[in-house]
């Protein structure tokens, strides 16, 4: 069995054949870092981040890269607003993203390269360009000629005509066609510049992830992945360069992600229809957002909404309640043989697991992947009690970490966490009942006894235990 790929290139399903056997070299587009990243941009952090830790679930070795893009206009645009460098708010904003990152679980890259690292190579890679004939140079600017390269337009599907006729394009008389894209820009007053053989300027901002791409991870490399919005013209350009220096084919495997929406428009900073993923993190726990975004597969769009959101919660609640149940059962169980009919079960637990590779392998569906987890999750529920052997209740548990782990969900203890939050409603309600409110009080009864929590009120204080 072997795990299958939708390939942006060829827009077909195929099988995932590596370089290197068991090996992944994977370069995703990462952000530019002058503001803290929204949850539309964590969509597709997570989307990768998971499709990397199935590839390690699967034991693949992988070679993670994703760039930080640290000089471009909005860098400058921001730098030049809070009087500043643009160095400075790159060093604050990759900070920023690393705390972001870490708190929603994305596993750290195994290089996170910035373009201001690779000026040597990029330089040295636009230069090719030229001396071979791609690209050339008008007063300092360097600009890649697209009817040099007979497959322009191969990933979006479209020849150079019909992409120049969707396009809007600024007339720009020092290029030779409007499909042609700066490798190298000449300075412009104030602005941060490096010297080269056209003189002193700084990259575009598609040569970066070509350079960075090959310098880490080699001229042809297995995936490259990104957000749907960089098929054209970023990843499409990427494509022209590599493939029009090296010779060689740049990426095996495109992958894209679908759009975070809002009212069914794409979350975006121009838009202003953003939630920071730093503002949802503050009310919801991380696991909820990763549920969320994972319950739809990595090509569909999701419509975001606080009540979508409200439900990931209840739903991962009610994981978190059978894993809870399970640390209390291993606790409290007899270490004992197991019957026939829990060795049945324990069976039943591993046709979940295959269920769940199968699903995953077919193209990282994780929508399909939870559903597995929670179908077995209610079979753990009716097959699993404290009168179970303790194999029995320590096999469900190490499964359902096993299959959440990828997701990068259901790595906690229910125990610290439930109890926190049974603690905090008992005094909300202690509060609410101290001011009367008995209105209030009754909900936080009735919401701890959907929680499977029943309150009893004795002359010690209150006391809680699971039904
Ligand atoms: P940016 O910093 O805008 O270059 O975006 C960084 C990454 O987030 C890119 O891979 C984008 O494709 C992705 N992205 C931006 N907006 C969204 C969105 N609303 N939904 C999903 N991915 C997005
Ligand atoms: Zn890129």
């Amino acid at each position: 069995m072997s795990i299958k790929i939708f390939n942006s290139l060829t827009r077909q399903k195929e099988e995932f054949i590596p370089i290197i056997p068991n090996e992944v070299k994977m370069y995703v587009c990462g952000p530019t870092v002058y503001n803290f990243f929204h949850i539309g941009n964590a969509r597709t952090f997570l989307v990768f981040d998971t499709i990397r830790r199935y590839f390690e679930y699967r034991g693949y070795k992988v070679t993670f890269i994703q760039n930080f893009t640290d000089i471009d206009d909005k860098m400058i645009k921001r730098a030049n607003e809070e009087k500043t460098t643009v160095k400075e708010i790159a060093e604050r904003y990759i900070a920023e993203y690393y705390k972001d990152a870490d708190a929603l679980n994305i596993k750290r890259a195994t290089v996170n390269p910035r373009a201001t690292e690779f000026m040597d190579e990029i330089i040295k890679f636009v230069k090719d360009l030229v001396d071979k004939g791609f690209a050339y140079e008008v007063n300092g600017d360097v600009y890649f000629e697209t009817k040099k390269f007979k497959e322009y337009g191969k990933l979006s599907h479209q020849n150079l005509e019909e992409l120049e006729a969707g396009a809007r394009i600024d007339v720009d008389e020092r290029k030779k066609d409007p499909m042609d894209f700066a490798l190298w820009k000449a300075q412009k007053e104030g602005e941060p510049a490096w010297e080269s053989p056209f003189g002193l300027g700084r990259p575009g901002w598609h040569i970066e992830c070509s350079t960075m791409a090959s310098s880490l991870l080699g001229e042809t490399i297995d995936i490259h992945g990104g957000g749907v919005d960089l098929t054209f013209p970023h990843h499409e350009n990427e494509i022209a360069q590599s493939e029009a220096r090296n010779g060689k084919l740049f990426a095996r495997y495109w992958m894209h992600s679908a759009f975070l929406n809002v009212n069914n428009q794409k979350m975006s900073k121009s838009l202003n229809n953003f939630f920071t993923a730093r503002e949802i993190l503050e009310k919801y726990d991380s696991e909820v957002l990763r549920l969320f975004m994972l319950s739809a597969h990595y090509r569909n769009p999701i419509n975001f909404s606080i009540d979508l959101l409200e439900q990931s919660k209840a739903a991962l609640d009610r994981l978190y309640n059978t894993i809870g149940n399970l640390e209390h059962i291993i606790e409290v169980s007899n270490d004992r043989e197991s019957s026939e009919e829990e060795k049945e079960f324990l069976n039943k637990l591993l046709e979940y697991k295959s269920r769940y590779i199968e699903v995953m392998d077919d193209d990282f569906n994780t929508a399909d992947g939870i559903s597995v987890i929670f179908d077995m999750v209610r079979d753990i529920n009716s097959n699993v009690n404290e009168n179970s052997s303790k194999k029995v209740a320590e096999s469900s548990l190490n499964l359902i970490r096993e299959l959440g782990e990828p997701l990068g969900i259901l790595q906690k203890s229910a125990r610290g966490n439930i109890e926190d939050e049974i603690q905090r409603l008992i005094e909300e309600r202690q509060a609410a009942r101290k001011a009367k409110n008995y209105a209030l009080a009754d909900k936080i009864r009735d919401e701890l006894k959907a929680k499977g929590i029943v309150l009893e009120d004795t002359p010690l204080g209150v006391r809680w235990k699971r039904i």
